[in-house]
């Protein structure tokens, strides 16, 4: 049976609406059926500076893959589309295509690969602000909250941010 799972996009390099609609494609092709893509939205560099704003969006697709053999697809895709650097240890960098497994049905995964629903999604505007836009009231399955709420709690809590 197929899961809905939710993916983030960013990139700050090159041609990148050209990086996040080539992205998109290659997940359609290796996971299964797109059902919603966001508009793509451009936000500061979050984590480091750099002059490169990015460009984010959230996509929803249908797939028979497992959590891991979901991170082996977009780990691929990201080397395809030549990122050459990972972040670690809280290091990020500029990249061409980043490619963040948010949600995955409501399934909660804690392993040394992979951390399922993604550990700052709910932090974070760029991935709540896009996701919203296709899953508003889908549930956080560890926190219990929808993604509108959790945006609505974010923007409380950061004054600056334009509320839209
Ligand atoms: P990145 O932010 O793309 O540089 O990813 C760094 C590492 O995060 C990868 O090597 C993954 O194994 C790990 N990771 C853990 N949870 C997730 C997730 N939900 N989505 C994507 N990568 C994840």
């Amino acid at each position: 049976m197929a899961t809905r799972v939710y993916l983030g996009l960013g990139t700050n390099q090159g041609d990148k609406a050209n990086n996040l609609t080539r992205a998109i494609d290659a997940l359609s092709l290796a996971l299964g059926r797109c059902t919603d893509v966001s508009a793509f939205i451009e936000t500061a560099p979050w984590g480091f500076e750099s002059e490169n704003s990015f460009l984010n969006c959230a996509a929803a697709f249908e797939t028979e893959l497992s959590p891991l053999g979901l991170l082996d697809a977009t780990e691929r895709i990201e080397r395809e589309l030549g990122r050459t650097q990972k972040s670690a240890g809280g290091i990020y960098h500029d990249r061409i295509i980043d490619i963040d497994i948010l949600l995955y049905g409501n399934l909660v995964v804690e392993s040394p690969r992979l951390t399922i629903p993604h550990p700052l999604m709910h932090k974070r505007t760029f991935v709540l602000e896009p996701l919203a836009e296709i899953a508003p009231v889908t549930k956080h399955p560890a926190i219990g909250k929808s993604i509108r709420e959790l945006l609505e709690e974010l923007r409380e809590n950061e004054p600056n941010i334009t509320k839209g």
